[in-house]
């Protein structure tokens, strides 16, 4: 990461902590009715085993709050309460026990009642998260900023809303403004960041949750997050995120954690399959083979990088980073382990070979697969590869040819 983490300050959702030096954390909602305890719960398993650090419930009704008294206690993550126009949601949800509330302040807008809300908060040790929504801040706020939400209404918003806590001396917060344009998502959240540091008296301000909402269905709805949270968290903002997708939720918790790993903000947990674009040297379907190894390997979630190359002209090279890969060469497949080829194997038998030497790998460690090369392995495939070389020439897409093509077409029509 080029711009390293602003300093937050750190709350902690039950057993996780979010800003600090904590690691960025996921979350994602629950799409079940949260008076339907099994139904939630099975949602809540799947998604911590996606990659959720905290799952988010709503908290709608008496039934919801009565739901969350009995899913709290047999959830294996932190679960905050979604809580939208009735205080009394709020009140209920901390009564069941939940770590967290999430508070819109654009629809609950009396401050007697967000003050009874923050006073219980504070008495029991729960934080809250002040949840500003571009698409639902409160109308005296799109009034005063032009009938439009702004960065500056949006954080005006998040700072009101701090001032009614600070008045019972309740300040264990962390904050989001979302939008579901990324600029304004963007924009507002450095406005937040610098506002909140420039505001607290130790220069630290309160941990950000990151997100773009509404986002839609993937794939344009990751593209949509992934650009709004990737560019804050490239510039040191954010604490934790979520993505808010049209899709199983469970499609939000793995991208979060693909996310962070990809950025390296988060240790790998499981498979990232690299694999080539494929051209025209390729020797096999990339994207079948590709799809094949996916599959194959995802079950086993297995924390290692593992690449799919068309070639054995450059596979193995540009792979070399990967920690195990496979490259396809005449009708054979190689099989290499930090650019090194360990195996060639008939080109049926790649992804199987891809399969048993990453679980070796991740038992025994790249040394010990590395010792266990087969001798004859690098000559073999070497001799593919000069052989392939000399087959496809340096000019595999046979682009000068076309090239010659093209201009005597033009030139004998001119
Ligand atoms: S040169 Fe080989 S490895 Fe690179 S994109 Fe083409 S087929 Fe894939």
């Amino acid at each position: 990461m080029s711009t390293p983490r602003r300093r937050t300050r750190q709350i902690h959702v039950g057993s996780v902590a979010v800003g600090g030096t904590a690691p960025v954390s996921v979350q994602s909602m629950t799409v079940t009715k949260t008076a339907d305890v099994e139904g939630t719960l099975a949602q809540v398993y799947a998604l911590a085993g996606a990659g959720a650090d905290i799952v988010r419930c709503t908290c709608n009704r008496q039934d919801a709050a009565e739901g969350l008294a009995r899913i709290v206690p047999r959830s294996p993550v932190p679960i905050v309460a979604d809580v939208h126009n009735d205080h009394r949601m709020a009140l209920a949800a901390l009564e069941a026990g939940v770590q967290c509330l999430r508070l819109n302040p654009g629809n609950i807008r009396n401050p007697v009642h967000v003050k009874a809300i923050a006073s219980e908060a504070r008495d029991r040790k729960v934080p809250i998260r002040i949840g500003v929504n571009a698409g639902s801040l409160d109308s005296k706020l799109y009034e005063k900023y032009g009938g439009t939400a702004t960065p500056e209404a949006l954080v005006e918003s998040a700072k009101i809303e701090l001032s009614y806590f600070a008045e019972v001396g309740f300040d264990d917060v962390k904050i989001s403004v979302k939008a579901s344009n990324v600029g304004l998502m963007i924009d507002s959240y450095r406005l937040l960041a610098d506002t909140l540091e420039r505001d607290a008296p130790d220069g630290v301000g309160h941990p950000l949750h990151l997100g773009v909402t509404e986002a839609g269905p993937p794939p344009a709805g990751l593209i949509k997050g992934t650009a709004g949270i990737a560019t804050l968290l490239a510039e040191g903002i954010g604490d934790t995120i979520r993505y808010s997708l049209t899709a199983d939720p469970v499609e939000e918790a793995r991208a979060g954690r693909q996310l962070l790993e990809a950025m390296g903000l988060r240790e790998r947990k499981g498979l990232d399959l690299i694999a080539c674009p494929s051209c025209g040297r390729a020797e096999i379907d990339v994207i079948q083979v590709a799809k094949d190894a996916q599959a194959a390997l995802e079950a086993d979630q297995l924390p290692i990088q593992v690449a799919v190359m068309g070639c054995v002209v450059n596979g193995p090279g540009e792979a070399r980073e990967a920690d195990i890969g496979i490259a396809a060469g005449r009708k054979r497949g190689h099989l290499f382990v930090k650019g090194k080829v360990v195996r060639v194997v008939p080109e049926d038998e790649m992804v199987q070979a891809l399969l048993e030497e990453a679980r070796l790998l991740v038992d025994e460690g790249v040394e010990s697969r590395l010792a266990a090369a087969d001798g004859a392995a690098a000559a073999e495939a070497e001799k593919d590869r000069q052989a392939l070389l000399v087959e496809q020439g340096s000019d595999a897409n046979a682009s000068e040819q076309r090239v010659d093509l093209i201009r005597k077409m033009t030139e004998s029509g001119g």
